[in-house]
């Protein structure tokens, strides 16, 4: 056995524990970057305490809201701009408020912004970029996300689109986790309910693909069952009831295990061809991952039929063969979307079917690489065919 597991230095979670951020900050440096990115806490007063929380500790706060859009090249490229006008030193410290894509940009500027060698983010691009490196350490941040999704908080990489030419690719660095870490479960109660089951299943997304990838890895695996036992009977209930503290608790939880997982194993097709309904139709990205998962497993469960019941194992142990016990996960994925609204069919979240041939090309990065089995172009085709029009 071999691996690597890399995780951020200070993981803070609780209810209410936002309060804590000033004296957090004041531990890294003695200024603040404060990058927000939900209107519904700016307009509720939130973002203001917290603001208020880095003056009592003595830091100067510089305010930076972010787009409330995945993040962009030339969103990342303004950002960098913007930190840039104010002379970064060693003691500024990026503190990023928001959902995934906040938390990206803030990110990717923070790294940016040390290394300086490009004249912009996409020349550090995996695959589309010049190949340059994040060599010099980013800005101290600290991570405090508002959804229970991504789990970007804990992770070494950022996502950036383009959508003249079409991409969604990564910074990364093992430089670029955040430092700290802030999960609030509070934070998620003013979550609208479409934004709740849609990054909730990108968690759960995370934590299967994480499980089955083959890259996966123990500890990772350890985090998912976790994960999963925890997300799959919660989220059904806070899309229901955003206000349900023991749900919203266990989701925080899960997404933050999720992130663990994803950053130290690998995903799979749902998350490659997510990447590909994101940058050429604009599928969020949480409702693009749960609208592939059911097929993802469909396709992977010849290969992967032991760790799929194991899987179902956390909820109902009593199948007697590990095939039936597998296929009932897949079924329980299937209820689950049905349950909290996702669609099943690629027409219903506005792809055209003319655009199902790019869908293919573009899903080819590193998620895919880590599918348990290789899917070659024309049977994902014939797959995205079979879920734009079934028979
Ligand atoms: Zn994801």
């Amino acid at each position: 056995m071999n691996y690597d597991f890399l995780s951020p230095t200070q993981i803070v979670f609780g209810w209410g524990r936002r309060s804590e951020l000033g004296k957090l900050a004041a531990k890294l440096g003695s200024r603040v970057f404060l990058v927000s990115g939900s209107r519904t806490l700016e307009r509720i007063g939130v973002i203001e305490q917290i603001a208020a929380g880095f003056d009592q500790c003595g830091l100067k706060t510089e305010r930076f809201q972010a787009a409330s859009r995945e993040p962009e090249v030339a969103d990342v490229d303004s950002l960098v701009g913007e930190f840039l006008k104010r002379e970064p030193t060693a003691r500024d410290v990026v503190v990023a408020i928001g959902g995934g894509s906040t938390i990206d940009l803030a990110k990717a500027a923070a790294a940016i912004v040390t290394n300086r060698q490009g004249s912009s983010v996409v020349d550090f691009l995996e695959g589309v970029g010049r190949g340059l490196q994040i060599t010099q350490a980013p800005l101290g941040m600290i991570a405090v996300p508002t959804t229970s999704g991504t789990g970007t908080e804990v992770t070494k990489n950022a996502v950036i689109s383009s959508y003249e030419p079409a991409f969604k690719k990564s910074l990364r660095s093992d430089l670029m986790i955040p430092r700290i870490v802030l999960i609030d479960p509070e934070l998620t109660v003013s979550l609208p309910r479409e934004t709740t089951a849609y990054t909730g299943m990108d968690a759960i997304t995370q934590l299967i693909e994480s499980y089955i990838s083959r890259r996966a890895a123990p500890i990772p695996q350890a985090l998912a069952l976790s994960g999963l036992e925890l997300a799959i009977p919660a989220l059904p209930i806070v899309v229901r009831d955003g206000s349900s503290r023991k749900n919203r608790e266990a989701m925080s939880q899960a997404a933050l295990l999720s992130g663990l997982a994803l950053a130290n194993s690998g995903l799979g097709l749902a998350h490659g061809v997510a990447a590909a309904l994101g940058s050429h139709c604009r599928v969020p990205h949480g409702l693009a991952c749960a609208v592939m998962l059911p097929v993802a497993l469909r396709i992977n469960l010849a290969v992967r039929e032991r760790e799929l019941a194991e899987l179902e194992r956390l909820f109902d142990d009593s199948y007697s063969s590990v095939g039936e016990c597998a296929a009932a996960f897949v079924s329980r994925i299937e209820s689950l979307c049905h349950a909290i609204g996702i669609p099943s069919q690629l027409r219903d979240v506005g792809v055209a079917v003319e655009q199902l041939p790019a869908l293919v090309t573009g899903s080819r990065g590193n998620s895919m690489s880590g599918n348990p089995r290789d899917v070659s172009d024309r049977e994902l085709l014939a797959e995205l065919q079979q879920m734009w029009s079934p028979p």
